[in-house]
């Protein structure tokens, strides 16, 4: 039986289907993913054509039927479609998407996955924010919601302040460095900035994960954390990855242990640190 159910949600993804058809993929609020065929989207002048494009935001009216969706009406509610005009935030944009799309389903709800990823968008239309440090914070904000959180408040060994802080990507943890000399392994010396700046992706509210800043080299560790993070813990590579490293930004390599320290330069400009 079909019945008509009304959403808001997020396209992330478009593939086109027959002469005049498309498949998009939704981000709901309430954090599902779903496949919606637009019948005719694709012909001249097709009315709702403008509130489902990629990277729009839209109140969307739905036939359901079996588990799948058919697209009935469509209205507007933000669109973002702005960042294809840059080509770097579009290639970042269409990594979000997809580790978005990776880390949701359509069984378990996550909707803080389609919140950060309106807000990441969102930073990225803006251009206040440097690419790389959105990026980061999307990654491992994006993680941690999915259940892949790090832990950072106490060391995972002692249980003490974990300072001077020490991290690794596979442990998913920071330790201080007495317990890294006796664990032995592959720790990462965190600068003050990259650490205070992890702490803030982490605890602060969804609206403020991107309202911070960081110099260098503490930017360059954190990028290299966060994506070496992604990486590991996803198990896989992502083509929308190697297409934005193959555009402007090389593929950072994690710091070997003992560099990158110093720094302190880490500033965040919300009030949930
Ligand atoms: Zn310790």
């Amino acid at each position: 039986m079909q019945q008509h159910i009304n959403i808001r949600g997020l396209v992330i993804r478009e593939v086109d289907f027959g002469d005049q058809d498309r498949y998009i993929t939704v981000l709901t609020d309430s954090g599902v993913k779903i496949e919606v065929l637009c019948r005719g989207i694709r012909r001249k002048g097709a009315r709702l054509a403008a509130a489902v494009r990629l990277f729009c935001y839209a109140e969307l009216t739905l036939y359901e039927g079996r588990g799948k969706y058919t697209l009935n009406d469509a209205a507007l509610l933000s669109s973002f479609w702005d960042v294809t005009q840059d080509i770097e935030a579009y290639a970042l944009c269409c990594y979000f998407a997809e580790l978005a799309s990776l880390m949701s389903d359509s069984d378990e709800p996550l909707p803080a996955v389609t919140r950060l990823m309106l807000y990441a968008l969102r930073a990225l239309c803006d251009k206040k924010r440097p690419l790389p440090l959105v990026k980061a914070a999307f990654e491992l904000r994006l993680l941690a919601e999915a259940g892949f959180a790090p832990q950072l408040e106490a060391c995972g060994a002692c249980g003490g302040e974990p300072a001077p802080p020490m991290f690794s990507i596979q442990e998913g943890t920071a330790v201080c460095a007495a317990c890294a000399r006796r664990l032995g392994g592959a720790w990462t010396a965190l600068s003050g900035g990259t650490f205070a700046a992890m702490r803030h992706i982490l605890a602060s509210g969804l609206p403020k994960v991107f309202s911070f800043s960081l110099g260098e080299p503490s930017a360059g560790q954190l990028g290299a954390l966060c994506e070496g993070y992604t990486l590991y813990h996803t198990e896989r590579g992502f083509a929308s990855l190697d297409f934005y490293h193959s555009l402007f930004q090389p593929a950072m390599v994690v710091p070997k242990r003992g560099k990158g320290a110093g720094g302190g330069e880490g500033r965040t400009d919300g009030q949930n640190r």
